[in-house]
């Protein structure tokens, strides 16, 4: 339990971090798009403020329509007088939102009054008008392609002229406002810009040095400086102070301009105010804006959002918008999180838990815009959520729907093996509970035979229910058995016993010849439903036994129908022709032979003997490994039967032997060869009559030697072979004394060469286990091949050391060494290197596979270094015997 539970959490974590992934994916692709960013979404959340009370507005509304007429058609004149009106209240500072682009009659008066306002300290803004935005050559800014600005005389006597376009964000809304406009030569600020500035009483000369645009923010004097975060076009994002005001209510004042001219106000109304002019709930004025606070209400004037702007910056609370890389985070952690935990929880729970992180964002969203001011786009983290939960509900649903089907397909599998047993069981029970009917005997059985034939009850009745004797006199002669109160009826199915009834008549009740025939009858229905239910269960047990057979045999083993499509195949099959999981019950064999590393003309030549013939065998190589396949055709059914079997050490084994034949007895020829040739020799000489022993001799050493060539050769193989098979004795051998024994053996061939033979030996090297006459053969060999293969005067060194737990060995020669590419192969049987050099001496290539196998049947190791033409070293290292404790 504790594992399964272990492998579930698992199982869901990765669920989990998969979902996650998935999910994060998406939505950074849908965010990278913009795609959710509709502004709409982050004006809920917009909080008011309480405003400074600086700003008043002044509005050109109906009220004052009513009195004057449309506002197109006034004298200069009249904005004259209010901005006198203004002066003499005190205001601070005037922003007009209206256009004085073209001359018009009471010019004069209105340049007088701006006269009039620049020497009593009331600085006058007036307005520019862009259109067709774009973005300007240098730093964060726009420009535009037309202008409307002041009349030059007007704009001279203003403190400022100030671009009062609007920005409204794709859904029309208007939540951003320029910061300054590329306007010719110049840099122009925005009317809210260039109001607050004029509010601190800095000109436009001075403003150009204390106001610094940087990268992503524009920085305004104040204590300390305001930083007003900025795109890449300049624009600020404006902090609405409240819903749009009206002249009754509202968050700004705001006075209609009649009742200033008509002077109904109190005193001080304006005093250090800054007072923007323009129209306002005028009917069919055009400035109307949707704004973040407008949802709730009518749209505001775009006065109104010049006065919210001033007091985004008089307030000191400008807005700015979650970094990107923040809101990249958000998705992924939050994907992230939210797929690893819903993963892990029911989804009620998983609901409850979107839910509430809406609500959580929600709340984050709102106090990160009313503490911090950072603007944050929810719309990301509640789709990020929403999708999580829908992924997690979708994966979670489809991995059950599965779940259930497998249980199910399992459940349904169960109960057929169940119902397909029991079908026999059942039947036993009718059988005995009729017979109890049919006898009306207190006491019976029903006997069927188990597959040794041995005949046991199965179902009895009554307290004495079986009758063995009787029984299996029943069984045994296949005949209706009567003694006294007891019958015994065979129920026979193809002349064979099937099973037999017995039942006990009491005494009270005599056992008429009816009863015992209608016994009989009985038997004689039931035998074949009976049989039929018991071949049925056999079945389905030998189709087990043969599942059995097919998963546990080390043979491959694939059955395929004529049509050459795979029936089944077992486990051994797949591994080999690496079938890696795919499924090729019901596909035709050359699609498994074509999928499987089998080179193509190997299965094709499988399947031409398929169609061809009645059965072969045939072998084939796949990955370096042999394998003998068998096809068997059974008629009856239309199959084939294909078993592979590796034989991969046998094929090898015999390769080696027949290499070894091959080359023994073509190393075997010439000797032989020799023997007859000087054998004839001297039986020419014998005919001829000639007689000098010496010549004689001479042939017959001849003969002998080619002889001791043969034997050579075939003691090597059989050497070989021997310690091949695993002879080799196991007794305390001391390395010094082998290999001085081996030295004296060589030390005469050395000298025939006129070598030099040196030898450092340790006085004493703990002891080997091994095989000491083997041991010195193989030594033998490997110092014999140094003299060898060393031309004369060489010399020899031969050295023999402890390290570590191995006790090492070395020849080194300055002979002719051997050329790189043959010395890996130098190990195998029969090889030889042919130089120009060493192609004369004679050998078996026998010697160092002996020498290999010697050394590897002692747990040891072998190797060589050698220069062509240098000389060689071979290097032997055998293990320490354990020491006994
Ligand atoms: P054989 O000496 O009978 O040819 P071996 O199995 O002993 O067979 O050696 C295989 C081959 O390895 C030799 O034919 C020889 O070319 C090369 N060889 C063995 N020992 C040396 C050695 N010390 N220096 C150069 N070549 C050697």
């Amino acid at each position: 339990m504790m594992g399964s539970d272990r492998d579930v959490r698992r199982t869901r974590l990765w669920i989990g971090l998969i979902n996650g992934v998935l999910v994060a994916v998406l939505m950074l692709g849908l965010w990278s798009q913009n795609f959710l960013v509709q502004p709409r979404f982050t004006d809920w959340y917009h909080i008011g403020y309480p405003t400074t009370d600086r700003v008043v507005l002044v509005a050109i509304d109906d009220y004052t329509i009513r009195e004057y007429g449309a506002y197109q058609d006034w004298s200069r004149e009249r904005y004259a007088d209010l901005l006198d009106r203004l002066v003499a209240d005190g205001a601070r500072v005037v922003a007009f939102d209206i256009l004085f682009s073209e001359p018009r009659t009471g010019d004069d008066a209105l340049e007088a009054a701006l006269a009039n306002a620049a020497d009593n300290e009331t600085r006058v803004v007036l307005a520019a008008v862009g259109f067709e935005p774009q973005p300007a050559e240098t730093g964060n800014m726009i420009q535009f392609v037309d202008e409307l600005r002041p009349v030059p005389a007007f704009a001279d006597l203003a403190f400022y002229t100030a671009f009062v376009t609007t920005w409204p964000d794709r859904d029309g809304a208007i939540r951003r406002s320029p910061s300054q406009v590329q306007s010719g030569e110049q840099t122009v600020y925005n009317l809210s810009i260039a109001s607050y500035l004029s509010f601190l009483n800095l000109s436009p000369s001075i403003a150009s040095q204390v106001v610094t645009p940087g990268p992503a923010s524009v920085t305004l004097p104040d204590q300390p400086p305001l930083e007003v975060a900025v795109d890449a076009q300049g624009l600020w994002l404006i902090n609405y102070a409240g819903p749009p005001s009206t002249r009754d209510e509202g968050t700004f004042a705001v006075y209609s301009i009649r009742d200033v001219l008509e002077n109904t106000l109190p005193p001080g109304t304006f005093d250090e105010k800054i007072v923007l002019v323009g129209l306002m709930d005028a009917e069919g004025a055009v400035d109307q804006r949707v704004t973040p606070v407008s949802g709730r209400g009518q749209p505001m004037a775009g006065v109104e959002v010049h006065a919210n702007a001033i007091e985004t910056l008089l307030t000191g609370i400008p807005l700015r918008e979650e970094p990107r890389l923040s809101q990249a985070l958000t998705i992924v952690v939050l994907s992230m999180v939210l797929s690893v935990t819903m993963a892990r929880v029911r989804w009620p729970v998983m609901t409850m838990l979107t839910v509430a992180l809406v609500c959580v964002w929600a709340v984050y969203a709102s106090v990160m815009f009313s503490v911090a001011g950072i603007v944050l786009n929810p719309l990301y983290p509640i789709a990020t959520s929403l999708f999580a939960l829908l992924v997690s509900v979708g994966v979670r649903t489809s991995l059950e729907v599965r779940r259930r089907r497998n249980t199910e397909s399992m459940l349904k599998t169960l109960q057929q093996v169940s119902e397909e047993q029991t079908e026999f069981e059942r039947l036993l029970t009718l059988i005995a509970e009729d017979l109890r009917l049919l006898t009306d005997s207190p006491e019976g059985s029903v006997w069927i035979p188990l597959e040794d034939g041995e005949f046991v009850p199965v179902r009895s009745w009554g307290v004495h229910g079986e009758y063995p004797e009787i029984s299996l006199k029943a069984a045994t002669t296949g005949q209706t058995q009567w003694e006294g109160r007891l019958l015994a009826v065979p129920v026979m199915w193809q002349q064979l016993v099937k099973g037999v009834l017995t039942a006990h008549f009491p005494p009270v009740r005599l056992m008429t010849a009816e009863a015992r025939s209608r016994v009989e009858r009985f038997a004689l229905q039931i035998a074949a439903s009976m049989e039929n239910a018991r071949l049925f269960s056999e079945t389905h047990s030998q189709n087990e036994l043969l599942r059995g057979v097919l998963s546990e045999s080390p043979a491959g083993i694939m059955v395929i129908d004529d049509a050459l499509n795979i029936q089944r195949y077992n486990d051994r099959v797949a591994e080999w022709l690496e079938m890696d999981g795919i499924d090729f019950t019901g596909q035709p064999m050359s699609a498994a032979l074509e999928h499987s590393p089998m080179d193509r003309p190997t299965w094709k030549a499988i399947g031409t003997n398929l169609m061809q013939s009645g059965q072969f065998r045939q072998e084939v190589t796949v990955r370096n490994r042999t394998y003998q396949l068998d096809a068997v055709h059974i008629p009856l059914g239309g199959r084939w039967v294909l078993t592979m079997s590796d034989i991969t050490d046998l094929a090898e084994l015999s390769e080696l032997k027949t290499r070894m034949i091959r080359i023994a007895s073509h190393d075997m020829k010439n000797p032989l060869g020799r023997i007859i040739g000087y054998a004839e020799l001297i039986q020419e000489m014998i005919d001829d009559g000639e007689n000098d022993p010496e010549d004689y001799r001479l042939y017959v050493n001849r003969m002998i030697r080619s002889g001791e060539d043969m034997t050579n050769i075939i003691t090597e193989i059989l050497d070989l072979e021997h310690i091949r098979s695993g002879h080799i004795k196991h007794e305390p051998v001391d390395m010094v004394n082998t290999i001085r024994d081996v030295l004296e053996r060589t030390r005469f061939d050395a000298d025939q060469k006129n070598q030099t033979l040196k030898d450092t030996l340790p006085e004493q090297l703990p002891i080997i286990l091994g095989d000491f006459s083997q041991l010195v053969q193989a030594f033998s060999n490997l110092i014999g091949n140094a003299i060898k293969y060393t031309p004369e005067e060489g010399e020899i060194q031969v050295r023999l050391y402890h390290d570590g737990s191995n006790i090492r060995f070395e020849v080194q020669d300055n002979g002719y060494g051997i050329p790189k590419d043959a010395q890996t192969t130098l190990f195998t049987e029969f090889y030889r290197v042919h130089t120009e050099r060493t192609k004369h001496i004679k050998g078996t290539g026998l010697g160092l596979s002996l020498v290999k196998a010697v050394i590897e049947a002692h747990e040891g190791r072998i190797w060589v270094d050698s220069d062509y033409e240098q000389g060689s070293t071979f290097f032997v290292e055998l293990p320490v015997a354990p020491v006994e404790a």
